[in-house]
């Protein structure tokens, strides 16, 4: 603590990111993807240091933000774009969430929520997972006096994902606030909310680059909804950053959204890994919950997550394990390649066997 803090910095509870390791490790822990980018960015890369460098980025993102439309079936006004998810997460909260009531959301989910919530000063009101792990919506949608819903589809760090028939079931109960879809990993299998934006303007679905587009360096995500709702992210960041999205970070994104045939197979090969390490998991005696994202949450009902993620540490394979009661005796691993995944499972086998 230092005296020239303020109190509201010094009752901060910072969000911990997943280590990233300097040393050769099988690296599990952050839900990175482990093929590379499409092979456009390279060129597009060495084309830009030439002659784009030194100016400043569009404020606007104009380029960026209609290859985004173009890409999901919207209009350009109806996309924003910001330096990571996360950072579009802080203005969404900014944007939408203080209005003096709480936020709804589930008790177990991305936790950088509570760390924004705390930042912003919005109490968040949580609802427990249902008997499968699954976020209920319908606990959800059925409070009242809040300044908003947010919640990951799929969620993180369970996997599940809800149908958009079930998400648009609480759109039609909550009309007045902002509804926040964090779609992060929905490329790997889940159903999208965007095509629901036109019919409900409260409703404003996040996505990243860092996921199924294997550019976690470079921080790009972005926001879809109505113009409404994108005006006043677009209200938030004037005021706090002009040029959020670096010109190179753009350039790179728009090449990423143009190799479609890369993107649907690197998400194809992680999907059909996890559910060959989902089986594997399983013959080692695992309870692994069903997944839509590019990570799986097991439990060994024998080796404690502690013991077993402390014994794969030593053997070479960082794994995620969250100190808390409900998932303390969980593990979430990333799906990475098939050789990374013949490696978990072998140091497994040596910690359980
Ligand atoms: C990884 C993740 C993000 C953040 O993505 P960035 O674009 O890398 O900031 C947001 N939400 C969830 C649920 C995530 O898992």
């Amino acid at each position: 603590m230092s005296q020239y803090w303020s109190p509201a910095v010094k009752a901060l509870t910072p969000y911990i990111p997943g280590e990233q390791p300097r040393e050769r490790i099988i690296k599990l822990n952050t839900n990175e993807n482990p093929y590379p980018p499409a092979p456009g960015v390279g060129q597009a890369l060495r084309d830009y240091a030439t002659d784009h460098l030194r100016l400043y980025p569009d404020p606007t993102s104009a380029a960026l933000r209609a290859k985004l439309a173009e890409t999901y079936g919207v209009e350009n006004q109806q996309v924003f774009v910001g330096n990571g998810s996360d950072e579009v997460l802080a203005l969404a909260f900014q944007a939408f969430f203080c209005h003096g009531a709480p936020l709804d959301a589930p008790s177990i989910t991305y936790s950088f929520y509570p760390v924004y919530a705390n930042l912003y000063n919005v109490e968040l009101r949580t609802h427990p997972l249902n008997a499968q792990w699954e976020v209920d919506l319908e606990s959800l949608g059925a409070a009242s006096a809040r300044s908003g819903v947010i919640f990951a589809n799929p969620n993180a760090p369970t996997g599940h994902a809800h149908s958009l028939e079930d998400i648009e079931t609480l759109l039609k109960r909550v009309t007045d606030r902002v509804v926040l879809v964090d779609e992060a990993y929905v490329d790997f299998g889940a159903e999208s909310a965007i095509g629901l934006i036109d019919r409900y303007p409260n409703l404003l679905v996040t996505g990243t680059f860092s996921k199924s587009r294997s550019l976690a360096g470079l921080r790009l995500g972005y926001a879809i909804g109505s113009v409404e709702l994108i005006d006043g992210l677009h209200r938030v960041k004037d005021s706090f950053n002009s040029y959020p999205v670096d010109s190179l970070a753009s350039l790179v994104g728009i090449a990423a959204l143009d190799d479609k045939a890369h993107f649907n197979a690197s998400r194809e090969r992680v999907v059909t890994t996890r559910e060959r390490t989902r089986q594997r998991l399983e013959a080692l005696g695992f309870e692994v919950l069903p997944s839509k994202a590019n990570f799986v949450l097991a439990q060994h009902p024998e080796h404690a997550g502690a013991q077993l993620f402390a014994g794969l540490r030593e053997r070479g394979v960082l794994v995620r394990h969250f100190n808390t009661q409900e998932l303390n005796n969980f593990l979430r691993i990333t799906i990475g390649t098939d050789d990374e995944m013949d490696s978990l499972i072998e140091a497994l086998e040596a910690i359980c066997g």
